[in-house]
């Protein structure tokens, strides 16, 4: 075995951050970029924002709501350690989107605004983690603006997430008064400095003249004292109920001011788990797939389709379980499709480089004409399949209706596309030529007609149709699926993968069809194979 396979993946720490809107990601992503060296200059994050955005129409809507819709993969290094940070989407309408991208990380980092706590948006994308129980580190964020109490904070924490927390550190006030934060296990004092004061941030011992100098306020230097002594009655951190995502660790600072960035990421350094075994499906028996096995695997948990609007082609994510992948090699899928990886795409901060070779735990971009697939497992064998990503029942149904009717060949395309992309799915009524998208939230929908228009050229209106969500079908006596898929033509749809669909007017509908049919199984959630 190569000594680069033992070692590179050890080396690798994925992440991905997760947060209501305006709870400083952004700047936090960007911040962590700059700590690390990974960028020179602030506003680089925000600049590739815009040089994207003068790509592609769609990105209007980013920029009409606020908000990020596409995710993508940034690398960069700390501590001889690569870091690859997975953005996920920050609209409640992408929640789908946002699990597929966290199937491929090991851990998230939760920030939340000192003023705002858990927020709606917070809690949603953390059920999505609690989904798959994925360690998570909080980061508190704006702590130089006024905030809620922390202890506050953590029992907030506590009771709406069910989480165990600890503070690793704890701030000494916030806003006008805010002083900085101790670390609760060195019991070193990190000195916040204003950014009028010209001085940078520096390290103190807790007792002493110079902490004395900095707060220059007995009184708040007494009581800080006070409650950092407090603050060590929390349980201690425990790196087992960590990794099994029932504790969080707790860290404090402020995004903007630079505050705290550089310990977040050691703390990385030291929490997210290198990538473990996976388990998969290899010859029909279950097995646990070792970032040092030989064989290439891996699996693609995003497509992005018209990056570059000159050439129509599409990245698949594809993020690696184990082997020494090299340029020019050839996967499979584990339904039998191939291809040559010549010219595989890694993410640093402000460049694309093509990827040489590539650990368990690295995330490259391969370039495709539509071969590739959200879910799909991709091997040198093309034996291994890993569990599947799940698409969600649809919450809004529309049928798509053309302004010009000879275009249908042409729609049927696009939406196709989208829905292999993942941003929408794609329904086939057994009976006529509809077309009926579906979507997780509206917000999918706008995205995709503004797409259709810029990418493909065409006029699309979306009606609401007779049916109002959907189910997945499947049965273990395949007779008894097949009777009930002819009874019931009018209400029968197939998916993009063939896969039989029932449309239903009601949730009551579904459930009197499957108190009717108890060898059926109504299922919200599907995984792609
Ligand atoms: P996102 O929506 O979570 O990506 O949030 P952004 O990073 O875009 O930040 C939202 C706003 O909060 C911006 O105006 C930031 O400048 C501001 N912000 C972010 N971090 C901090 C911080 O630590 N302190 C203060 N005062 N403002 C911050």
């Amino acid at each position: 075995m190569s000594k680069a396979l033992q070692t590179e993946p050890l080396t690798r720490r994925v992440f991905a951050i997760i947060s209501h809107p305006d709870a400083g990601k952004t700047t936090l992503t960007e911040n962590m970029l700059l700590a690390s060296g990974a960028i020179h200059q602030a506003g680089k994050v925000a600049a590739r924002g815009e040089a994207r955005r003068t790509q592609s129409d769609w990105m209007k809507i980013e920029q009409e709501r606020g908000i990020s819709v596409s995710s993508s993969v940034m690398t960069f290094e700390h501590r001889g350690l690569t870091f690859n940070l997975l953005d996920t989407p920050g609209h409640e309408d992408f929640s789908e989107d946002t699990y597929r991208t966290l199937t491929a990380a090991d851990c998230a980092v939760m920030v939340l605004d000192v003023a705002k706590g858990i927020e709606p948006q917070t809690l949603k994308l953390f059920e999505v983690c609690r989904l798959r129980d994925i360690p998570i580190v909080t980061f508190i964020n704006k702590l130089d603006r006024e905030g809620v109490d922390p202890f506050d904070l953590i029992s907030e924490i506590e009771d709406k997430l069910a989480l165990d927390v600890v503070p690793m550190q704890w701030p000494a006030a916030s806003g006008r008064r805010f002083k900085g934060v101790v670390d609760l296990r060195t019991q070193k004092f990190l000195a916040f400095e204003k950014p009028e004061s010209g001085k940078d941030h520096s390290w103190m011992p807790v007792g002493g003249d110079s902490i004395t100098t900095h707060f220059n306020d007995d009184a708040l230097l007494d009581e800080f004292r006070e409650e950092a002594e407090l603050a060590r009655e929390y349980p201690d951190f425990n790196e087992q109920s960590f990794r099994e995502g029932h504790m969080t660790p707790v860290y404090f600072g402020s995004a903007l001011r630079k505050f705290g960035v550089l310990e977040l990421i050691d703390a990385l350094a030291e929490l997210v788990p290198p990538p473990q075994p996976e388990p998969a499906i290899k010859a029909g028996q279950n097995i646990q797939i070792d970032p040092t096995d030989k064989e290439v695997t891996g699996f693609v948990f995003k497509v992005q389709a018209n990056m570059d609007l000159n050439h129509r082609d599409r990245v698949a994510f594809y993020r690696m379980v184990s082997g020494e992948f090299k340029r020019g090699m050839k996967l499979k899928s584990f339904d039998g499709r191939s291809l040559n990886v010549h010219n595989p795409v890694m993410f640093f901060a402000q460049d694309r480089e093509l990827a040489e070779e590539a650990y368990a735990g690295d995330v490259i971009g391969i370039p495709n004409h539509g071969v590739l697939r959200v879910g799909d497992s991709l091997s040198e064998s093309g034996k291994v399949k890993f569990a599947g990503i799940p698409n969600f029942a649809p919450e809004i149904l529309r049928r798509a209706r053309l302004e010009d009717p000879l275009k249908a060949k042409h729609l049927r395309k696009a939406l196709e596309s989208l829905a292999e992309e993942g941003v929408t799915q794609l329904f086939k009524p057994a009976l006529g030529a509809d077309m009926i998208v579906g979507a997780v939230g509206s917000l999918q929908i706008d995205v995709m007609r503004e797409r259709i228009k810029t990418e493909y050229g065409l006029g699309v209106q979306f009606e609401v149709p007779p049916y109002q969500t959907a189910r997945w079908l499947t049965s273990d006596d395949a007779a008894k699926l097949k009777y009930f898929v002819d009874k019931n033509t009018v209400n029968m749809a197939e998916d993009i993968d063939g896969d039989p669909v029932f449309l239903a007017k009601s949730a009551w509908d579904i459930g009197y069809a499957q108190e009717k049919n108890p060898d059926i199984r109504f299922l919200t959630t599907k995984e792609r194979r």
